[in-house]
């Protein structure tokens, strides 16, 4: 009984400090605006890097093999991109460790990824992947019958599909994140182990602050990488999008999807498999993750 008195002040200290930084005009002494994602000074130490896809599968859950194009695999493209980022942050951000959730040609299901950017407290999550469109289906006449047109249904490749895309998690899906969020980071920052009540007001207030939080990041962090795509690439895109994908849902932690390029297009898989336009994706990546980083560090300052 005790302790759960003492876990009760902790927890509700924790709302006083989510409520004071809803009035960001006041002064309240040392406690700062951002305070909840950026005690005492925020620093991102660490990146989680996900090739989407992959071959056999390892172990049980969700797997998915991927798009194919003409010459090249999806799951490929997406490990050999994400094997030079991981290079690369590590290289240009220092102090900041990139974690690949696959390192082989073997696929990981969609709950392990999800697990492996937790167990490592990612701080930014950002998946790799090649966008791809599905056979159009059209009707050509294949002659005549009593003087009327005999007509058959086929499918054609449509390759039309073009540039770059970010996805970042759909609303309809916040419940599941709501539930990730309580379990590792309201959790954890309220010095909480387990056991908090989802339906618990307290819990409902802290999750919604994460919740938005973690939105406003993944739109501030795609806007970024979008933006170094089409001003410093010179790449097409489809701009920002949300949508419900399963690892995105699961990460507690601002999380973003990159579909790089249209693997079925021949021009996007000629440039997805070529050295140029890996290395081109990589550095437009790490620099938007750069700005993004001196953007939330400042902060807190
Ligand atoms: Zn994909």
């Amino acid at each position: 009984m005790k302790n759960r008195a003492l876990k009760r002040l902790i927890y509700s200290l924790s709302v006083l400090v989510v409520l004071l930084s809803y009035f960001p005009g006041t002064s309240y002494g040392s406690i700062k605006t951002d305070t909840i994602l950026n005690n005492g000074g925020f620093k991102i130490k660490t990146i989680i890097v996900d090739p989407g896809h992959g071959g056999k599968p390892t172990g049980t859950g969700h797997f998915s093999h991927g798009a194919s194009g003409s010459f090249s695999q999806e799951r490929n493209v997406t490990l050999a991109i994400a094997l030079k980022l991981q290079k690369a942050i590590e290289k240009d951000m220092p102090g900041v460790n990139a974690v690949l959730t696959r390192t082989t040609e073997d696929d990981v299901s969609f709950e392990r990824r999800a697990e492996i950017a937790n167990e490592n407290k990612g701080n930014i999550f950002v998946s790799i992947h090649c966008n791809s469109l599905s056979d159009r289906r059209v009707r050509e006449q294949v002659g005549t019958k009593h003087h009327k047109a005999v007509y058959r249904t086929v499918t054609v490749p449509d390759r039309s599909g073009r540039g770059v895309l970010l996805l970042i998690y759909g609303l309809h899906r916040s419940k599941e994140e709501e539930k990730t969020i309580v379990h590792n980071q309201v959790e954890e920052d309220s010095g909480m182990d387990a056991g908090l009540d989802p339906d618990d007001p307290i819990t409902v207030i802290l999750t919604n602050e994460y919740k938005r939080k973690f939105r406003q990041q993944s739109i501030k962090l795609a806007t970024l990488i979008n933006n170094e795509f089409t001003e410093t690439d010179g790449r097409q895109s489809e701009g920002l999008r949300e949508q419900g994908i399963y690892v995105l849902c699961h990460t507690a932690m601002p999380s973003v999807l990159v579909e790089t390029g249209y693997i079925n297009n021949p021009k996007d898989e000629e440039y997805l498999n070529s050295e140029d336009g890996q290395n081109e994706i990589v550095s437009s990546i790490v620099r938007a993750l750069l700005n993004y980083k001196s953007a939330v560090e400042n902060v807190s300052q």
